[in-house]
């Protein structure tokens, strides 16, 4: 008798490895996995990494991403993908042209800037390349609040404030935009989603007091991938996403002694 064949949707991460196991690309393969997708990853770069923070990163050069892109585009067959730290301005660029190359459908944008614990992962010379390249391939773009105001080159402090920052990042080109509020201290945590034909709202859920958030926007953002790669649309993928991300903080796991990383089984 022949084995039975499951067949998955292909979802890619292109981002930046974390060898504690808590943030990019392996936040996004456990995501991927918990949410029943085949991922694989592009490595753009590699941090020496734990709970305590990043000691160190290096940069893969250009032939390196340009092969991993070439290799997936051989044999395989993906569906959606998602960026995430991508370093500096000539890795934006190598990326943008690997992505224009292979069309490989929805597009998600984490713009990734600064870790929790303070470490630069993409440089602010960056942020014009970001801008003008990567924006306008962007099927959403999950910003958070200090991520928009670099975006928008403004300060945010209102909700009308977000509002404005997320039709300035959709003027910029982004389809549709996400931005995530929980770097305000409010009890509440509030995002804002604003989409490709005009329509928004907001989305609540209460602040979870934990330092255990390592890895959340590469967790939101996986999740919202796996959800278009299985034919959900843009708004239920958003939803589902910001309800995994609030039960993999609640139920928290103990790992290191820092910023502890989310729960993939909860
Ligand atoms: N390391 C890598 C490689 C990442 O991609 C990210 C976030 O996207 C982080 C670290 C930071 O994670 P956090 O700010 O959630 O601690």
């Amino acid at each position: 008798m022949d084995n039975e064949i499951n067949s998955f949707p292909q979802v890619l991460t292109i981002a930046g490895t974390d060898s504690g196991g808590g943030a990019g690309i392996m936040a996004d393969l456990k995501t991927f996995q918990a949410r029943h997708v085949f991922g694989t990853a592009v490595v753009v770069a590699v941090t020496a990494q734990n709970t305590l923070g990043v000691q160190n990163s290096f940069m893969l050069p250009k032939a390196m991403i340009d092969d991993q892109f070439a290799a997936l585009a051989d044999d395989l067959h993906i569906r959606a993908c998602k960026t995430g730290m991508l370093g500096d301005a000539q890795h934006v660029r190598w990326v943008v042209a690997n992505l224009k190359k292979y069309n490989w459908g929805p597009v998600i944008v984490d713009p990734v800037m600064v870790a929790k614990g303070g470490a630069v992962l993409l440089d602010p010379d960056a942020i014009q390349t970001v801008q003008q390249q990567l924006l306008p391939l962007a099927t959403l773009i999950t910003p958070n609040l200090p991520e928009a105001e670099q975006l928008t080159n403004q300060k945010i402090t209102t909700q009308k404030n977000i509002q404005q920052a997320a039709h300035q990042l959709q003027e910029l080109g982004a389809q549709n935009v996400l931005i995530k509020g929980g770097h305000h201290l409010a009890q509440q945590v509030q995002d804002y989603v604003l989409l490709a034909d005009g329509s928004d709202f907001w989305l609540e859920a209460p602040r979870v007091d934990t330092n255990r958030t390592h890895g959340t926007g590469d967790t939101l953002s996986a999740c919202i991938v796996a959800e278009l790669a299985q034919g959900h649309d843009l708004t239920t993928a958003i939803r589902c996403g910001k309800q995994y991300v609030t039960a993999a903080i609640k139920h928290t796991i103990q790992v290191g002694h820092g910023h502890g990383p989310l729960n993939h089984w909860a």
